[in-house]
């Protein structure tokens, strides 16, 4: 059967039409169901060993483009609509974005997945399945709002299975059951999505915005993706979710190793956990106590398995977001792992004293990543340099522990999506001057440097960038009200709102243009300022930071004698789909954050790859990408890892002798409270945020600032001179092909799961 032939049996079967007269909505759902057919007939990728990815987030983004791409039926696909009057691209506007992850950690798991599968390893995601997921982002009033976020339908990626476990907190019992998506790899096989849900959550306990009774366990368990957690009940709703999901994975891992008759004493020969950050840690335990409970081993024995099939990521080095669990609330909400956890902490008691290195500490507090560090095989870190810092600084007790286990895994992205998907048009100019080997080696990007010379290849992806530019004005005028010009630069930052982030010294900056404009001294060119950013509700600092930003879009964007040379814009409810809109067009990548902090950063990578030139500080893999570019290539500003962990080590950063000494940041600080700013926004959050840039700034925002505006000021004047940089962004282009998620999942292979193909 043809491809035609296929969807003409979907849109006869759902809705008596043929293909020209179905509606996009009616040609999205037969569409999804082609394709879900096709994927179900493809080889499911086995061996003797695989995978699983357990992660809290799968921030998967839409999928019909990519499962089309993967599937290489995209291009036909999109001619049979077109011979029909349809157009592809504005039906895949249609699809909903599963909302199943926060930021880069949950972006990463998916690019992940992808990259397991298009390399044929066999490697499953698991995961819970929100029905919420994250907040959806609405602004009134200059302030971000939270309202739930009903991403799923009737019919979608997710497939209901017949998989059912019990799971049990102390004496409740709950009933899970498991939703799959099929992940294909690209001209390759099937892995699996595993997520699971309760068969009793009720969506009508959440009334207005996101809040909801957090106590009905039962019902409220997969309502949201974290949901606040800045008082207790939200506390232990995390733990309950984390226990859901890891219990679930557990018993999944198990039942496939015996299905498949392996000795449960050698499973680390046939699975391997990758345990992606410190939310599923709970698997280790868990596993223990199953191997022990339920199987005849004996303790001994089920450390020793469980110890060699778990590998653990580290995601941060920001103390608030290494979870630490009271003591009680595991005994509260799990009690059947407690007496575990407290055999795991007495085993390491014997062997080191160092109190820094325990599991249980003295006020009673269970350090997740501890029990990762001492009772997995793996530690790896997610950039060399802040593997680095893992080794010699935040985690050096366990580094001179265990050496060995430590390893550096830089992160990637998937080209499949971040190229191929969100910018055809480069990717095509791409395989007309380098061939399509690119694709499935993304080391061949660097075959694009034969041409830094060549004017027409400069100029089409000048012109690819101007397109992009145009494209992502008018959908900003349409879903902002914004007008935006294209022949401006496109300054960008996307990426959750982190005071460590420095979306502030971004705002501050603005504030000084603003206020140069005015007197005067207007740019070259004019600039577009484009921020992307939700922030999590309890974070009082960082909704103060988006209300600022949205006071500076409304003052700057309506002041007639400066909107002609600046505007800003903060887009609504950032998110995968608005990353692909936002990315190709983007002439310039803000990655900002204080230097030690990032531990990787994606954005970073992503916009490389479509022709950007990162702005950033010696941060995450913003250090890696400045080694591939050279200097000449990106621009790079402020004080380095090493002075800034120096100054938190002598607490001697001091914001107000930053403020003094320098006028420019007096005036662009002082603005956030002046009149202006007060006339548009909230005395309270300006009052606040200021307080906190002058007496506290735990991320150094004054620190940077004056180098942050000769160096952006630096980028601005650079830009004038076109030729030097078009070459720039082909460079960058160039060099990407190390951003690959294809190339960091061959190293875990290689050097972590030991998968044999
Ligand atoms: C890539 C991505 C991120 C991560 O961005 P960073 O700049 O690395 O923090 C966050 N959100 C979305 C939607 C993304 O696509």
């Amino acid at each position: 059967m043809t491809l035609e032939e296929r969807l003409n049996g979907w849109t006869e079967r759902l809705y008596r039409k043929n293909i020209g007269s179905c509606s996009g909505q009616e040609l999205y759902y037969s569409i999804l169901n082609v394709t879900k057919e096709l994927m179900a007939e493809k080889p499911v990728i086995s061996g003797k060993k695989k995978v699983y990815y357990i992660s809290a987030e799968f921030l998967i983004g839409k999928l019909l483009s990519n499962n089309l791409i993967n599937l290489q039926i995209y291009e036909e696909m999109e001619r049979i609509l077109a011979q029909n009057g349809k157009n592809l691209a504005e039906i895949e506007e249609i699809e909903p974005e599963p909302s199943l992850g926060n930021g880069g950690l949950g972006r990463l798991a998916a690019c992940f997945l992808d990259s397991i599968a298009t390399l044929g390893l066999p490697g499953d995601g698991i995961g819970l399945n929100y029905h919420f997921g994250l907040f959806k982002q609405v602004f009134a009033d200059h302030l971000q709002t939270a309202e739930k976020n009903a991403w799923m339908e009737q019919q979608s990626w997710l497939t209901r299975t017949d998989t059912s476990y019990t799971v049990m907190f102390g004496k409740k019992k709950v009933k899970s059951r498991l939703y799959d998506i099929d992940v294909v790899g690209y001209e390759n096989g099937i892995n699996k999505l595993h997520l699971f849900d309760i068969e009793s959550v009720d969506e009508s306990l959440v009334k207005d915005g996101i809040d909801f009774d957090k106590t009905k366990i039962d019902k409220n368990l997969t309502l949201f993706l974290y949901p606040d957690d800045s008082d207790e009940a939200g506390n232990l709703l995390r733990i309950y979710q984390q226990y859901f999901m890891v219990s679930n994975g557990a018993q999944l891992i198990i039942e496939e190793l015996e299905k498949k008759g392996y000795d449960l004493h050698h499973m680390n020969e046939h699975a391997v956990i990758q345990i992606n950050d410190t939310h599923p840690t709970m698997v280790i335990p868990e596993l223990i106590r199953i191997l022990t409970e339920e199987k005849g081993f004996t303790m001994d024995e089920a450390v020793g398995v469980v110890s060699k099939t778990c590998a653990y990521t580290n995601h941060t080095i920001l103390a608030e977001a290494l979870e630490k669990w009271p003591l009680e609330y595991l005994e509260k909400v799990v009690p059947q792992l407690v007496p575990i956890i407290k055999e795991l902490d007495v085993r390491v008691r014997k062997l080191y004293p160092d109190e820094k290195v325990q599991i249980i500490d003295k006020d009673k507090k269970v350090h997740m990543a501890h029990i990762d560090i001492h009772y997995g095989f793996s530690v790896n870190g997610v950039a060399a340099i802040h593997t680095e810092i893992l080794k010699e600084t935040e985690l050096n007790h366990f580094y001179k522990l265990y050496p060995a286990k430590f390893n550096n895994k830089t992160n990637g992205i998937t080209f499949r999506r971040w190229l191929l998907s969100c910018n055809r048009e480069l990717a095509a100019l791409l395989e007309e001057k380098i061939g399509s080997g690119f694709k499935k080696d993304a080391a061949e990007l660097e075959k694009l440097l034969d041409f830094q010379d060549d004017e027409a290849t400069l100029d089409g992806i000048a012109s690819i960038k101007r397109g992009k530019k145009e494209a992502l004005a008018a959908y900003i005028r349409e879903k902002e009200g914004v007008e935006i010009n294209p022949d401006s630069i496109y300054d960008i930052q996307i990426k959750r709102l982190h005071e460590y982030k420095r979306q502030q010294m971004n705002a501050l900056y603005i504030i000084h243009k603003y206020l140069e404009i005015k007197k005067g001294k207007v740019p070259k060119r004019p600039i577009t300022f484009i921020f992307g950013a939700k922030a999590a509700p309890a974070y009082v600092i960082a909704q103060d930071i988006i209300h600022l930003i949205l006071v500076l879009q409304e003052i700057i964007n309506h002041d007639p004698q400066v909107s002609p040379y600046m505007k800003v814009v903060m887009v609504e409810n950032y998110n995968v789909s608005y990353a692909e809109k936002l990315i190709p067009a983007c002439d310039i990548s803000e990655q900002i954050s204080l230097a030690s902090k990032e531990a990787s950063g994606t954005g970073n990578m992503k916009f490389m790859l479509n022709g950007a030139v990162t702005l950033g500080t010696s941060d995450g893999a913003n250090v890696e990408i400045h080694q591939l570019v050279g200097d000449d290539n990106i621009y790079i500003f402020g004080e380095d890892s090493e002075a800034v962990i120096a100054h938190y080590a002598n607490q001697d950063y001091v914001p107000k002798k930053y403020y003094r000494n320098s006028k420019v940041i007096r005036e662009a600080v002082d603005f956030i409270v002046g009149e202006q700013a007060m006339a548009v926004g909230h005395k309270e959050n300006l009052e606040r945020l200021y307080g906190e840039l002058l007496n506290k700034d735990w991320f150094m925002t004054l620190l940077d600032l004056r180098d942050y505006i000769r160096v952006k000021d630096k980028a601005f004047q650079d830009y004038e001179d076109q030729a030097k940089w078009k070459r720039m962004s082909l460079v960058n282009i160039a060099k990407a092909g190390f951003f690959s998620s294809d190339r960091t999942i061959a190293e875990y292979n290689r050097d972590i799961w030991k998968l044999q193909q």
